[in-house]
């Protein structure tokens, strides 16, 4: 399939496809989407089948505004929480879990009860699902198990080849996933971690709890492999030049050269790659997919991360390494 590159002031044509039930790229505040017609079930089911992606692993449908979240719950679904949270972070990285309707196809929600909804507030986005006047399914427009996409570059190495239209929005701003927050539990459950912290969440809605480790996948994503890269990646639990110097006589021996990603002031040895997640956790969340990308092309033998902040978007930075890396180190 000939894949098209369309720019920001070109939508018309994305539209018209995503009506016909064709699958288009797109840019969000968070990462690069694969999005398909939300309502219609064949057009879902080719995200599937192009992402590689397990059927058992349901999608986020997007909408603009409480109203597009009220049609796609069932009814009464959407409680007190769910209207807090969306009152406080919509339009923004945040999805809610709520009981969903019977028009949601079971493809989206992968036979689960519950659908996942969020409003982006990116431009493009926002025109998207306007112009079909009606929810876009759309995981992460990357192949299933790589990187998430935050620059049109990567996702149009994954997908160019598999979809038509792919939309050039430059650098996603967060750069990691949004939140998703369970609201059907008392209290409620963060399911992932991502755009907004667990801080600003537990601001809104007061407790939350987290899934117990080793329980059931309440979140079927939650047990797959995600965000690796080619190469061996090494996750240091540490952020300082010490570390790194002390990393490379002990675990990192065995390696040649390694390429870094690492906060601002880290030292690398000369002659070894390198990729800064800037000063602090923002910086880092927006940063972190495309580090890994670039770094993966890279001559090195092995990638290293240091990351050692949960503070904030801290935490989604640090779950995405947990899913990505062959091996963590704690110094
Ligand atoms: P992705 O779009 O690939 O970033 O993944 C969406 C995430 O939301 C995955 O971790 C899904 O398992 C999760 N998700 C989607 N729908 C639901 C749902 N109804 N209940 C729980 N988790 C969900
Ligand atoms: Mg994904």
């Amino acid at each position: 399939m000939k894949t098209v590159r369309l720019g920001a002031d070109e939508l018309a044509p994305a539209i018209e496809a995503l009506a016909r039930g064709e699958l288009v790229a797109f840019p969000t505040e968070t990462v690069y989407g694969l999005g398909a017609h939300g309502l219609k079930a064949s057009a879902v089911s080719r995200i599937f089948a192009v992402k590689g992606r397990p059927q058992d692993n349901p999608l986020i449908l997007h909408v603009l505004d409480q109203e597009g979240l009220e049609r796609l719950a069932s009814p009464g679904g959407v409680n007190r929480w769910a209207l807090s949270l969306t009152e406080a972070f919509w339009p923004g990285p945040l999805t809610v879990v709520v009981p969903a309707a019977s028009e949601v196809p079971r493809e989206v929600t992968a036979g689960l009860t519950t659908v996942a909804v969020r409003a982006p507030s990116h431009p493009i986005a926002r025109a998207l699902i306007a112009g079909i006047a009606a929810p876009i399914a759309a995981p992460s427009a990357n192949l299933s198990g790589r990187p998430s996409p935050t620059a049109f570059s990567a996702a149009w190495e994954d997908l160019a080849g598999r979809v038509p239209y792919i939309i050039d929005g430059g650098r996603c701003e967060v750069g990691v996933e949004s939140t998703v927050v369970d609201c059907t539990t008392s209290p409620v459950t963060i399911l992932r971690p991502g755009g907004i912290s667990v801080e600003m969440v537990a601001s809104v809605v007061g407790e939350v709890q987290f899934p117990r480790p080793g329980g059931p996948a309440r979140s079927p994503g939650m047990k797959y492999r995600h965000y690796a890269p080619q190469k061996e990646l090494i996750w240091l639990v540490a952020a300082d030049s010490g570390s790194l110097a002390q990393a490379r006589r002990g675990v990192l021996s065995p390696y040649g050269r390694a390429a870094v990603i690492a906060p601002d002031g880290v030292s690398v040895p000369e002659g070894w790659p390198a990729y800064s997640l800037g000063p602090d956790e923002a910086s880092a969340a927006r940063e972190l997919f495309e580090a890994i990308r670039q770094m993966d092309q890279t001559d090195a033998d092995v990638i290293v991360v240091m990351w050692a902040s949960e503070r904030g978007l801290g935490r989604a930075v640090a779950n995405r390494l947990e899913k990505a890396a062959s091996m963590k180190v704690v110094l």
